[in-house]
Order: C-alpha cells, then structure tokens, then sequence
C-alpha cells in the first residue's frame, strides 16, 4: 500500500524566497535578483538560471555537461553564464552575470528548449548522481537519528540529564498526559532503532524513480507503508524523485526527507504518517496531540534535528503547515 501521497516535502515553496520546482516552470524563467559574478545569488534565482540554461543546447551556448542543479552559484554556474553571453553578446556582454530585466535574461528565454530535460523518468543509468547524492547523507541522517534515540532513552531512565530531553521529547510529541509515558517511548526509540537498520542498508532500502510510478504521488520521495516489514514484497523502497534536487545539497533537508520517509516505511500500525506538516514550531504541528504525533512523519524528522543540533530555527525550506 503506498501512502496517501502527500510526500511534497520540498515542492512547496518555503515563506519568503520561494524556490520553484525546476521540472515545470511556468513560462519564461524570471529572477527577482541578479545572479552570477557579482551577483545577490538568491538561492530561488540561482536555481532557475542554472534551470534554463541546462535547457539550451550546446550549439546555442548552453553548458555541456549540464550544470548541477542546485542553487548554488560557484565557478561552473558562472562559467556557464560567461560561455552564453559570449556566444550571443561576444566578449563586450560577457560579465558573468545576469541581471533581472536584461538582455541575457531574454535571450535565455529565447534560447531554452523547453522540451529538453528535466523529462520524467528517472533513469539510474544517467541519473543514478542523484540518488548517490541523497545518499551521501546517509551518514548525517544516522546520526541524527542516533541523537533521536539518545534522547528518548535519557528521558526514559531518569536522571540527571533527563529533564532536558523529557522537554524534547515534550516539544515534539506532548506525551506528557498520557497514562504510560514509558511505552511511548519505548515506541518512539523503537521506531527510530528500526530506521537504524534502514540506513545500515540503504542501497537495499532505497532507489531512484525509475518507472514514473510516483509521478502522481510525490515529486521528492514516497515510501510504501510499512514496507520493512514486508517480507512478501520486497520491491517496495523508499523512493526518490527528481524534487529530490532541493534537499540533496542540505544535509538537514535530505536527514529531513530519509527521516520522513523512513517513518512511513516503519510503520506496523497502518496510520499514514500525514497528521501535521511543517516544522515543530508551526501552529499545525503544536496543534497535534501524542496521538498524532506518535505517528506523524515530520514529528520524527523534526524531533531528531532537534536532537542532533539543538534548537533550530524554523528552516526555509520547511514547506509551510497544512493539515491532511
Ligand atoms: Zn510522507
């Protein structure tokens, strides 16, 4: 059984500089700020730039190999945007930067193919980067999910550091009304211990999209609920999507994403993860209570940040609160 699909952890666009998903951009590519040498390089402007340049081709100047999408203006970025203005403007308009409303700007958009690339299906023989590139945060997601279950043992046998992690625990899950507190977090360190067992494996647990079967379900990742446990099928694996693009950069993004995912994954009781959406501090997500919480997807993601990390201000590219 898959989820019920609302796995769009990145493709909602974050409050403030909204980054649009590179895979059907809506018209011309427009920046609200310059980008390239010199530039304000505002991550949502970045992205789309290296977006449409990807999409003309070589003999029209655009970069070969295509640019990483990422965000992210380095050397190559700016490389690129040199390499299209001097074949369309010659060296006089090549400064490496465009600017919101200029000539580069429109000849992109007159140059792009729209048609070329970014097309669904993944394939793992040309786009298996990008499944290695989630996977290199394996090892962050670990151990965040190893601070997750730190704290949660802490809470449960008391002592001198467990009033800190008791109000961790209280911030993210509320299971301080419940009439057994120590079987909740017996079942929250259980379910984090079980994602331990995932990220030990996580080029059996995990694979890109190549059959564009979750094309309608989620543009960055689905899981199959319950699927660890599965013995019958295991072809059901944690699943990422070409959205997938945003979180591969930022390792709490991607520890965000796996810790998501991997919640539906774990799951034995059939709940569907997708009670509250957003970061701990959203009005959506302080309104769940422990039965909710228990089996919220992004109350796990969240709690084990938290737990790696500290406190954290809510992140940009947390999509804001909606209830399912
Ligand atoms: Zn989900």
């Amino acid at each position: 059984m898959l989820d019920d699909g609302e796995c769009k952890i990145a493709a909602a666009k974050p409050s403030g500089s909204g980054v649009t998903d590179p895979r059907r951009p809506e018209g011309d590519i427009v920046i609200a700020k310059s980008v390239g040498q010199g530039g304000v390089n505002q991550q949502a402007d970045v992205f789309n730039i290296q977006y449409g340049l990807d999409q003309v081709p070589p003999v029209d100047g655009g970069p070969t190999p295509p640019l990483k999408i990422d965000g992210l203006c380095g050397p190559k970025t700016i490389g690129a945007i040199r390499a299209f203005q001097q074949k369309h403007f010659g060296w006089a308009g090549c400064d490496g930067r465009i600017d919101p409303g200029k000539q580069t700007i429109a000849k992109l958009n007159e140059k792009r193919q729209r048609w070329i690339m970014p097309s669904l299906p993944l394939s793992l023989t040309t786009d298996g980067w990008l499944l290695a590139d989630m996977l290199q945060h394996v090892p962050y997601t670990r151990s965040c999910v190893h601070a997750a279950m730190t704290k949660v043992q802490s809470a449960k046998l008391g002592g001198l550091f467990a009033g800190g992690s008791m109000a961790l625990v209280e911030k993210h899950f509320r299971i301080g009304g419940r009439p057994n507190i120590d079987a909740d977090l017996t079942k929250i360190y259980n379910i984090y211990s079980h994602m331990l067992s995932i990220l030990d494996r996580p080029d059996v647990y995990c694979t890109l999209d190549t059959t564009d079967e979750g094309e309608f379900i989620s543009t960055v990742a689905f899981a199959r609920l319950g699927g660890f446990f599965d013995k019958s099928d295991l072809t059901g694996k944690i699943v990422f999507r070409r959205g997938a693009y945003f979180a591969s950069g930022i390792p709490d993004f991607a520890s965000f994403v796996f810790i998501h995912e991997m919640r539906h994954y774990v799951e034995q009781q059939g709940d569907i993860g997708h009670h509250g959406k957003g970061w701990v501090t959203d009005p959506g997500m302080q309104a769940l209570g422990p039965e909710k919480t228990l089996f919220n997807c992004d109350t796990y993601a969240g709690f084990a940040l938290e737990a790696r990390n500290g406190e954290i201000q809510r992140p940009g590219w947390v999509r804001s609160t909606q209830f399912r």
